[in-house]
């Protein structure tokens, strides 16, 4: 029988890849459930320092508040002119939670004066499962490109448009979501995690 696995997110394109990235490394082995199933749950605070932090945070109340293993991300852009912001406030950079455009152009704006070699960045993505066991594990995993500086591409979300991966000549707004799953954080964390979910979901029996 499968697993029953809780997503800490009501995104639905979120639980699309959390899906397809899962059933890619078992088959048939993981019964994913989002938030959306259960709409009463309170919103989780998201005051960790670090992503990790908050990643484990959302996993670990969703996990206590439904009794049901819960698996959760938290990512964000980092560009190193701007010695590692917006970080862990890339949702909100701008002020507003959420305002893709206002926070892109904020982000283009403080580098403005910055020359192309030293406009280097990376996403981030930490992956969190808890279990209500108290047992967790958590990966990390880096997206590395450059900022450019106008947005361009209709793909994608948040600085996608403003993002060129290393080594390619487009932004990741400009990639298919199967191109872009294939070399991003949040892949590489939750390819990283799928093989320890199922071997910690097999050991509660
Ligand atoms: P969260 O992990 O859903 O809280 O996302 C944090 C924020 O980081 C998003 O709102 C985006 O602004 C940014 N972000 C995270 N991953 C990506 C990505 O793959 N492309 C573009 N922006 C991203």
């Amino acid at each position: 029988m499968a697993h029953k696995l809780l997503l800490a997110t009501r995104n639905k394109g979120k639980i699309e890849e959390f899906r397809r990235i899962l059933d890619a490394v078992a088959p048939g082995e993981i019964d994913l459930v989002g938030l959306d199933q259960f709409p009463d749950l309170h919103d989780v605070v998201e005051d960790g320092t670090t992503f990790e932090a908050n990643a484990l945070k959302k996993a670990r109340e969703m996990s206590i508040a439904t009794g049901i293993p819960a698996i959760a991300d938290d990512s964000g852009l980092c560009v190193d002119a701007l010695n590692g912001d917006p970080g862990i406030f890339s949702a909100r950079w701008a002020g507003n939670h959420g305002d893709d455009a206002a926070n892109t152009a904020k982000v283009l704006e403080q580098l403005a004066d910055i020359p192309d070699e030293k406009r280097s960045a990376h996403f981030t993505c930490v992956a969190a499962l808890y279990l209500p066991d108290g047992r967790s594990h958590c990966e990390e995993a880096h997206f590395d490109g450059w900022i450019l500086r106008a947005p361009i591409g209709e793909q994608g979300f948040g600085y996608d448009p403003i993002f060129r991966p290393d080594g390619l000549q487009l932004s990741s707004a400009q990639m298919s979501a199967e191109e872009k799953d294939a070399i991003s954080h949040r892949g590489k964390s939750l390819r990283a995690i799928a093989p320890h979910v199922i071997t910690l979901l097999k050991s509660l029996g």
